[in-house]
């Protein structure tokens, strides 16, 4: 969801009613802000008050610098660490803008979408891709005056996604009213998840997606450590600003340029 949609609320409210229940909760961010400013709007403690003060909750303070690909992959690798460590739910908040949806989608078993009611036009201006990844859209803020708007943007979201092609995993993504703030709707949602997860695992998505993001990981590691390797490497370091400018002067084409500095990496290596 994007700032104000009532991420950090709701995963409060959300977090209790799990904690609760007796489970375990981590609560990780990824934040593709960080990269442009050095500050963060994800991932503060003080934001999820009440479960903060939970031992059973843990709250990491979203990475304040990186690429979103170095975020990502240490999220990753959180998750990992955090399931070894004995927390047996894991929340990944992302605001709703950018690539980051893509990396979270990557790691995560339900993709929940946090919608405002609007004043009818809440479609536009989201971007058909990140609908196309969530397993459910949720109208945040259904309480007092905004309950019928909310109920309005529901049968809008559920209308359209009447028109997207049905999903991978044969599931119909839904859609919720609930207030984070009031605590209504919550155990609906959860509930939700949950039917989500018996569905996904009796069909055998759920194991054979997590073996794909498994895979795409490992994938994803080699790639980026290639490219490290290869930006970071003195002989493209020297040759890089002499290559580039031919580019730009039309003396070398982008593709004969791209052959020129790989050669030379390549050769940099024997
Ligand atoms: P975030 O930026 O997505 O983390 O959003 P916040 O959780 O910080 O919420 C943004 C603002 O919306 C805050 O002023 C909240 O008090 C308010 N808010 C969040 N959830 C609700 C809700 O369910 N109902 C109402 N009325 N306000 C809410």
């Amino acid at each position: 969801g994007v700032p104000g949609a009532g991420k950090s609320t709701s995963i409060d409210t959300f977090g209790m009613h799990l904690v609760k229940q007796g489970r375990r909760l981590a609560v990780l961010a990824i934040d593709p802000s960080s990269e442009r400013s050095g500050g963060s709007i994800l991932g503060d403690k003080t934001r999820m008050e009440q479960l903060s003060r939970e031992k059973n909750a843990f709250i990491r303070p979203s990475p304040s610098a990186g690429s979103l690909g170095g975020v990502a992959r240490k999220t990753r690798e959180t998750i990992v660490l955090c399931e070894a460590a004995g927390f047996d739910t894991i929340f990944v908040e992302t605001v709703g803008v950018g690539q980051s949806e893509t990396a979270v989608h990557s790691m995560v078993d339900f993709f929940l979408l946090i919608q405002l009611a609007g004043t009818g036009d809440e479609l536009q201006g989201i971007k058909r891709g990140i609908m196309e990844m969530a397993d459910a859209i949720v109208i945040n803020k259904a309480d007092g005056d905004n309950i019928d708007k909310a109920n309005l943007a529901a049968t809008h979201f559920r209308n359209a996604l009447h028109l997207f092609p049905p999903t991978e995993s044969g599931w119909r993504p839904k859609v919720l009213t609930y207030s984070g703030f009031y605590g209504l709707g919550i155990k609906e949602i959860w509930d939700m998840v949950d039917e989500y997860r018996h569905f996904a695992t009796d069909s055998g998505y759920f194991e054979e997606k997590r073996q794909r993001q498994t895979k795409w990981w490992m994938y994803e590691s080699i790639n980026e450590a290639l490219k490290n390797s290869f930006y970071q490497s003195e002989a493209i370091r020297s040759l890089r600003p002499e290559v580039e400018s031919d580019i730009l002067s039309d003396r070398l084409s982008s593709f004969v340029g791209a052959q020129r500095l790989l050669d030379a990496y390549f050769k940099s290596l024997k």
